[in-house]
Order: C-alpha cells, then sequence, then structure tokens
C-alpha cells in the first residue's frame, strides 16, 4: 500500500515528457576579440565588451543558453528547454573562445558549443588541447568542423569521408566526448556530404543559413543566426524579434 503510493507519487512528479518541438534560435560567432588592423574578414570578429553586452541582453529578455544536445534531446522528448532556450555556437576553434568567451559565459553558467576544426588545436592562436579540456570541463559541446575546414562539396567522397568521419574520431580519441553534430565548413553541403554525414554517425548538422533551427526539417540542415562584429544588442534584438515573428 506504502508502495504504490510512493511509487504513484513518484510517477506524478516526473510525468514522461512530451517533446517540446519548439524551433531554437542557434547564433554562430567566430572570434571573440577586436579585429587586427587589416583582418580579411573583420565580421568574424566581435569585440569582448560586444559580446558580454549581447550575452546580458538575452540573459535580461528571459534567454537561457542550451548545448545542442539538450534542444535536440528536448525535440525528442528527453528533458526540457528553458522558456527562452538559444544555442551559442563558436566556429573552428579560436584561442579567444577560450580567453574571452567562456569567462563571460561562465559568469551567466552558460555552456557554448564549440564547432572544432581539428587542425585549429595546434597554433598558437587556435585552440589548444588544454584549452579544449577546460571547454569540456565547463559544460561546453564539442562538435565536428572536419580537420582542415575544406569546402565539402569539392572533395571526392573518400576525402569528405576522412574529413567528416576522421574529425569525429579525432575529437572522441582526444577529449572523451560523444561528438554528436557536425558544422559544415563555410556552410558548404549537398546531398552526398549530408548522406557521410549521417552515416558517420552524427545526430544532426548545422549550416549557415540564416534562420532558426526546426526539429521538423531537415536534421542535417539546421538553420543558424550569423552575429558578426558590429551588430551588436540592437542588431541582435531586431534579428531575433523578426525570426520569432
Ligand atoms: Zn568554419
Amino acid at each position: 500500500m506504502l508502495t504504490t503510493f510512493v511509487l504513484a507519487a513518484i510517477i506524478g512528479a516526473f510525468p514522461p515528457a512530451a517533446p517540446d518541438r519548439r524551433p531554437v534560435p542557434i547564433l554562430m560567432y567566430h572570434v571573440i576579440a577586436a579585429p587586427p588592423a587589416g583582418a580579411r574578414y573583420p565580421g568574424l570578429y566581435v569585440r569582448p565588451a560586444e559580446f558580454a553586452g549581447e550575452m546580458q541582453w538575452l540573459a535580461r529578455n528571459g534567454y537561457r543558453a542550451v548545448t545542442l544536445e539538450r534542444a535536440w534531446n528536448a525535440w525528442h522528448g528527453l528533458g526540457r528547454l528553458p522558456r527562452r532556450p538559444v544555442v551559442l555556437t563558436f566556429d573552428d576553434g579560436y584561442r579567444s573562445d577560450f580567453t574571452n568567451a567562456l569567462p563571460i559565459l561562465r559568469r551567466l553558467r552558460w555552456p557554448g558549443v564549440l564547432n572544432l576544426e581539428v587542425a585549429n588545436t595546434r597554433p598558437v592562436w587556435g585552440t589548444r588541447p588544454g584549452e579544449v579540456e577546460a571547454l569540456v570541463d565547463a559544460h561546453w559541446e564539442i562538435d565536428a568542423h572536419t580537420l582542415t575546414h575544406p569546402d565539402l562539396t569539392r572533395l571526392s567522397l573518400a576525402a569528405v569521408w576522412r574529413q567528416v568521419d576522421g574529425s569525429r574520431l579525432a575529437i572522441r580519441r582526444e577529449f572523451h566526448v560523444p561528438v554528436e553534430f557536425f558544422a559544415y565548413p563555410s556552410g558548404r553541403f549537398d546531398r552526398e556530404v549530408e548522406k557521410l554525414v549521417r552515416r558517420a554517425g552524427f545526430d544532426a548538422a548545422t549550416t549557415t543559413v540564416e534562420g532558426l533551427a526546426r526539429p521538423s526539417g531537415d536534421p542535417y540542415a539546421l538553420d543558424r543566426v550569423r552575429v558578426s562584429g558590429g551588430v551588436g544588442v540592437l542588431g541582435l534584438a531586431a534579428t531575433l524579434r523578426a525570426l520569432h515573428a
């Protein structure tokens, strides 16, 4: 009798979750630092103060950062999402993810998502292995972004496989994380590339197509929202308002 009561209470407290199928904005950042003079792509650089302002704006407006894995799980009935979820992705693997983004996100207790190009764990300006480990310790998700960032649509299928499957294996081996998601370098992909990403065991992949990521579409073509340097709080607010409208 008591056991039945206890069981009923437990089941009542933890009913099976209905899938949360809301679309989620996946913001795309690159370098969190001031652009050096003569930078070829100054838009890839977001100054730390500007980035911190954008994060504070998100927090004040009810947003909470989650990993892509958490969004994916909620879409499939595993766990829940906060009222206003947002995924913060950082492409390629720059040292500033560790030196500048991590401390800002740590204050909010928010995770980031590193889309790691494996070759960028070597140069001094990249995220070195110890720094990637620090991100993992801070509950960041590490996703694959190939070995060397080629345009995957211009390679032989064997070479695509080396880049796609090889980067997953390399990150798993070195950092002992699951690596369930893939990001296409420069957003370049086609049907054949998608097929190999699926075959390598990834759950989903992100693009550079502007929009909210939706559980109803192609999981290997999730949209993102590019946040360039100079966009700032007003630009980010306007973009999110338009996407949610
Ligand atoms: Zn990239």
